[in-house]
């Protein structure tokens, strides 16, 4: 009798070691099965918003925007996905002062009141005389002088701002300075102070945007010495920096109509100073090859439409003269 209760303990003992194993089997299974999953889990997981995101996106794209609207919010993973493939807004350029690059020439004269549009600011003084600029330009003429100053090089603005009223009076005067000192007739004055002074509205001075640099080491716009200056090379390699261009250079005085001056420096804005340098084109050119003017220089359409300021040039043509528009 104790045999056989033996027994049977012993086969209960078995049977309950044998549940005791296979639950420990089954536990250590589904504990692996638990593991593999939450280790491909992540995965799966940053695939699904993928998806979904595409499917927003192209929602976007066929313009439901009341799911849009409800879309958009949540859907988190949109900035990196936009971020990895070009998005239609991320290609167009980061363009800086888009309202200074139009062209002041003898063909794209400024419109007679354009005095009375811009707000001037003294950035140079040097003894009474004091040199403004567009106030919109003037930190950046500001902050490259301060930072020529640090590298050891003192630049002198020597001519800036002229009014409209000045223009006309700088001109006549060179006009008979010519007469007086050299001996010319009146029409061999002006075609040749032509060459160097510009009638009042084609002189980017007139605009603002102009300043004539140079500096203690060669102070003369007699003739191009300023070209040899450790100003002009610091100019030549940090000008774009700050958003001036050399408008007139050497070897382009057919196209500019007017002689190499390394003195003068226009702004056009840091984003287009490299593109013109870039292109180892003059202003004029830089226009024409955009497609902004004509083949005769004359400036017909602006495409540039970023960042403007509240006097926005737009540079066109009108009865086929050449004309700015501003619209204020
Ligand atoms: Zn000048």
């Amino acid at each position: 009798m104790a045999n056989r209760r033996r027994k049977k303990n012993n086969r209960n003992r078995i049977i309950l070691n044998c549940t005791k194993y296979l639950f420990i089997i089954t536990l250590i299974i589904f504990v692996v099965v638990l593991i593999i999953t939450s280790i491909f889990k992540p995965e799966d997981k940053q695939d699904e918003p993928q998806s979904s995101d595409t499917k927003i996106t192209s929602q976007e794209n066929t313009g439901s925007s009341a799911e849009n609207g409800t879309d958009l919010p949540s859907g988190t993973g949109i900035a990196p996905d936009a971020s990895d493939s070009p998005s239609p807004a991320e290609p167009a350029p980061d363009i800086d002062n888009a309202w200074a690059m139009f062209l002041v020439n003898s063909v794209n004269p400024l419109p007679d009141n354009y005095d009375s549009l811009i707000e001037t600011e003294v950035v140079f003084k040097n003894g009474d005389r004091e040199f403004s600029v567009d106030a919109r330009i003037a930190p950046y003429i500001n902050k490259m002088v301060a930072d020529a100053k640090d590298d050891g090089i003192d630049l002198a603005i020597a001519s800036a701002y002229r009014s409209m009223e000045y223009q006309q009076f700088n001109f006549d005067r060179s006009v008979q300075q010519r007469i007086n000192d050299r001996g010319m007739t009146y029409d061999e004055a002006y075609a040749d102070t032509l060459k160097e002074v510009a009638l009042p509205g084609v002189s980017e001075h007139n605009a603002g945007l102009a300043v004539d640099i140079l500096s203690g080491e060669y102070y003369s716009f007699d003739d191009d010495g300023f070209k040899n200056t450790k100003a002009y090379a610091w100019l030549s390699e940090h000008a774009a920096e700050y958003g001036f261009i050399l408008r007139y250079p050497e070897s382009k005085e057919d196209i500019t109509g007017i002689i190499y001056e390394p003195w003068h420096y226009r702004f056009v804005g840091i984003y287009y100073a490299n593109k013109v340098n870039e292109s180892g084109l003059c202003l004029e050119e830089y226009f024409i090859e955009q497609g902004w003017a004509g083949a005769d220089g004359v400036a017909t359409e602006m495409t540039v439409s970023q960042s403007r300021t509240p006097a926005e040039i737009v540079v066109n043509e009108s009865d086929g003269e050449a004309q700015v528009n501003i619209i204020v």
